[in-house]
């Protein structure tokens, strides 16, 4: 039975020109360095950068008008150079009846991406705080392949730009307290690295929205020298968490569905994750889908625990969440139980995922909105 109500019917939107760069895929560092090539003095630069800043993301505002600390001049010229017109715009909401809430953005070019709002308590008995997590994406489509997964069936159509990713966050921030972000909506984010990486850094930024990079997780497939490179590429400071969508306890196995394991098998995987620089208490997590028949015996739970021995990790065990077409299926409950106390038995931390929003299609695998968007019209 499915509950899912339409919040807000398709609502229009100019386009932004995308001529030029956008101010909200800027940096404070490089608002700075703009404005200095301006001819603004130095000190000035840095101050107007943080105000900037600030308008955007704490008093969320959407034109250049409203940022009346800022010198008029300041203002004109900014405008010269970045777009400010919102660079995607919420199409339709829908809610489920667990909570959580989907999110269609038209992009400037009519593609669209899905957010996922997932209000707090999956299910542990350590948080106290109450969570909202926002799941986003980071491309429109996907190239990797992984068999069962929605998204993957789109192909890649292409990369999200640093205000689209940032935007995803910025736009449901306005209405939600959102606390926690992970990159798991479409897309690999690890395939967009310097976007996603600008992106983190927007998002984390102090003068900004100030995310804490504990409460920021980067989900991938498995792009190895993607990981090495993030590794290097991210300062201490803007050190997010790393997720692997392991999904299989043998190269065999994992490479059945998904493809990535051809060009990077398991064991170079799990060197980069071993190399990944680890701040004292923090874990890598792993993503194992359980899929019934495939992955999910006693065999498969010894495997995964003799893998990651010596990687400090947890492990999120996700009943494989079924769509159309899809010829994969859940673990049993029973199976799934089993899988995690072993692996608990034996000092792994591991926990089971239950997806969320499934009656709006809104759990993990099945994002795929160019379909959604294509029945919406029709
Ligand atoms: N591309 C990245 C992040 C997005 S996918 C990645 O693959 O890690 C987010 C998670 O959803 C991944 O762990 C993926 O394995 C999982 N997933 C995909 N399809 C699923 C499905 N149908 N049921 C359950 N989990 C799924
Ligand atoms: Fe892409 Fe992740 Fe889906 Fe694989 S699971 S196709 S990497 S979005």
């Amino acid at each position: 039975m499915s509950q899912a109500c339409a919040e807000n019917s398709t609502q229009n939107s100019t386009p932004a020109s995308q001529s030029k760069p956008h101010l909200w895929g800027q940096r404070v560092s490089d608002l700075t360095e703009t404005l200095l090539a301006m001819g603004v003095p130095e000190k000035k630069a840095r101050y107007h950068s943080h105000q900037i800043f600030r308008w955007i993301y704490e008093r969320k505002v959407s034109s250049y008008e409203e940022m009346t600390d800022i010198s008029k001049l300041a203002r004109e010229a900014l405008a010269e150079k970045f777009d400010i017109t919102p660079p995607l715009t919420v199409a339709t909401a829908q809610t489920s009846i667990d909570g959580t809430r989907k999110f269609l953005f038209r992009l400037h070019d009519g593609n669209t991406v899905e957010s996922v709002l997932i209000p707090a308590n999956n299910g542990e008995a350590d948080e106290t705080t109450s969570r909202l997590t926002i799941c986003i994406s980071s491309q429109v489509g996907c190239a990797m392949g992984c068999k069962f997964c929605l998204t993957a069936s789109m192909g890649l159509l292409r990369n999200l730009r640093v205000e689209e990713i940032v935007g995803q966050v910025l736009e449901l921030s306005k209405a939600a307290d959102i606390t926690n972000i992970v990159f798991m909506g479409m897309g690999e984010p690890l395939h967009n690295l310097e976007n996603v990486c600008r992106a983190v850094e927007i998002l984390l930024s102090q003068y900004g929205m100030g995310f804490s990079k504990r409460k920021v997780t980067v989900s991938t497939s498995g792009l190895v020298p993607a990981i090495r490179k993030m590794n290097a590429r991210l300062s201490r400071e803007n050190r997010v968490n790393l997720a692997i969508s392991l999904n299989g306890s043998f190269n065999e196995q994992r490479e059945a569905v998904m493809p990535v394991n051809e060009a990077f098998p398991i064991e170079e995987l799990l060197d980069a994750c071993r190399e990944f620089t680890l701040e004292p208490y923090r874990r890598i997590t792993f993503e194992y889908v359980m899929m019934g028949g495939l992955n999910d015996t006693t065999e498969d739970a010894a495997r995964v625990l003799k893998l990651l021995d010596g990687i400090p990790s947890k492990v999120n065990l996700i009943p494989y969440n079924p769509h159309p077409a899809s010829p994969f299926r859940r673990s049993e409950d029973g199976d799934v139980e089993t899988f995690k106390r072993f692996l608990l038995d034996r000092g792994v931390a591991a926990m089971v995922r239950h997806s969320r929003g499934r009656d709006i299609l809104a759990a993990c695998g099945q994002l795929k909105s160019a379909e959604d968007a294509r029945a919406a019209v029709n």
